[in-house]
């Protein structure tokens, strides 16, 4: 029998991966329970309802599982030791997640790039992504990064490549699901509440090499101590990319080498940072493995101005250049911010105050001539500057403070928005305030 196929199936958990997976199960006939703790969109619903699918609404859902359930397919972002999880381990039920749902679906001679990793997912898929589609490649893009890939399934076609940002949480609970070409960006400690520890973590995360054999390709970071000890358990064909040192990519001269050839010159990509520099050598190693001409490659570096919100090129106005880095809500993504830029800087720091010290920014700030604050952590921010005797204005809101950086700047500043702190204060979300930063950016031309 088909697995996925005329079975019965409890989905743990809505929002958009439950409801695609939900859809793409009743096409193939199997008897569907889903379930949430929480309300969802009414119109998504009524759709399923109509479909024959019963939505429950509950906090207790593993009242509703029982021994007549093949799978039980569980949102990524519940917790594996979930009531429904522990009961269905005891009722013999296997647990599962859409991408595996969707892998057993997907036409079988199309090719998957999986990317994976603690750190710069969504910016390696996008750029692969975009490489790929340059190069005029037939490529889809899905996953963690915002589109399930169970709603991607029905328009897949043969030929296609799929590039897709898998999360550890999603790789939990996967079974056959793989890619032919893998790339696990970095290791490091995060999600350790999730997981439990960060042994039983990283074992999840090097499960984007499953099932590999040397015919499929693992794409690994030689710099990264917590990556090269797991090295040996990784059955894939394995290619290393170092920024610090020889690899089939590396860097040298301010350029990066893909066996031995030149393909990037650093000073030619808007993105900053060694870490978009290890970013764009996951990329082009993926998309190497395509056959890429260096042109495509070439055309999408000089170009991308990175994800939203995370570190992203906004302009050059009169000779100030402006990132939006407003995905840095704490105070490491505001260290590797800064730890991009070598010109004058002005930083624009502030938002909600958790009562957080920002004493780890004390050794990052060689660069910063100036800090703007602005928000809730406003007084303190001032006080964290004065103490370090570097200027500082203090104003209420992010609009001021990007007119008050402006008209203290000069040619060849950088003007850096990475706040260190949650926008809540003032904003719905961070999208929201770099939104803002980048209109205000724009009134300046
Ligand atoms: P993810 O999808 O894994 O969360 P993103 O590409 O969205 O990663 O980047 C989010 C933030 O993570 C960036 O703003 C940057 O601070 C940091 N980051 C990105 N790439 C890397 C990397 N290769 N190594 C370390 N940190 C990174």
């Amino acid at each position: 029998m088909k697995m996925f196929e005329n079975e019965k199936i409890f989905i743990l958990g809505m929002a958009r991966s439950g409801y695609a997976a939900a859809k793409l199960l009743k096409n193939h006939h199997n008897e569907i329970l889903i379930t949430d703790a929480k309300p969802q969109d009414s119109e998504c619903v009524k759709e399923l309802t109509e479909l024959g699918i019963p939505f429950m609404q509950t906090e207790q859902p593993e009242e509703l599982l029982d021994n007549s359930f093949d799978y039980v397919i569980k949102n990524p972002g519940i917790k594996i030791d979930h009531p429904v999880c522990r009961k269905a381990k005891s009722l013999g039920i296997k647990v599962t997640n859409e991408v595996e749902v969707a892998y057993h679906f997907l036409p079988k001679d199309i090719k998957i790039i999986g990317i994976s990793g603690s750190n710069g997912k969504t910016t390696t898929t996008t750029l692969i992504y975009e490489i790929l589609k340059k190069a005029g490649l037939p490529a889809v893009l899905g996953g963690n990064i915002g589109y399930p890939v169970c709603s991607l399934v029905e328009n897949v076609q043969s030929g296609d490549i799929l590039v897709l940002e898998i999360s550890s949480h999603q790789l939990h609970d996967i079974i056959d699901f793989k890619t032919d070409v893998s790339v696990l960006t970095n290791l490091s400690e995060v999600h350790i509440d999730h997981f439990g520890t960060y042994d039983y973590y990283k074992a999840q995360k090097i499960r984007i090499f499953n099932r590999h054999t040397e015919k499929e390709i693992g794409i690994i970071n030689k710099d990264n101590k917590d990556s090269m000890e797991y090295v040996g358990e990784i059955p894939s064909s394995k290619l290393f990319f170092s920024a610090t040192g020889e690899a089939d990519c590396c860097v040298k001269n301010q350029a990066i080498y893909y066996k031995r050839e030149k393909v990037v010159e650093l000073k030619d990509v808007l993105i900053k940072g060694m870490h978009n520099v290890e970013n764009m050598m996951c990329a082009i190693m993926a998309v190497k493995q395509f056959d890429v001409k260096n042109e495509s490659i070439l055309a999408v570096l000089k170009e991308f101005k990175g994800v939203a919100h995370r570190l992203e090129y906004v302009d050059t106005v009169n000779g100030r250049v402006f990132y939006n880095d407003s995905k840095a809500t704490n105070v490491k993504s505001t260290q590797i911010a800064l730890s991009a830029f070598d010109n004058p800087t002005i930083l624009l720091l502030g938002g909600l105050d958790r009562g957080h010290s920002f004493d780890g920014l004390k050794e990052y700030l060689k660069n910063v001539k100036k800090i703007i604050t602005f928000g809730e952590t406003k007084e303190r921010i001032k006080a964290f500057a004065e103490e370090l005797q570097i200027a500082c204005d203090m104003v209420d809101t992010l609009k001021e403070a990007v007119e008050t950086a402006y008209n203290s700047s000069e040619v060849g500043d950088v003007i850096l928005l990475s706040p260190a702190c949650a926008s809540w204060d003032q904003y719905k979300c961070f999208e929201d305030r770099g939104n803002e930063f980048k209109e205000c950016v724009k009134s300046f031309r």
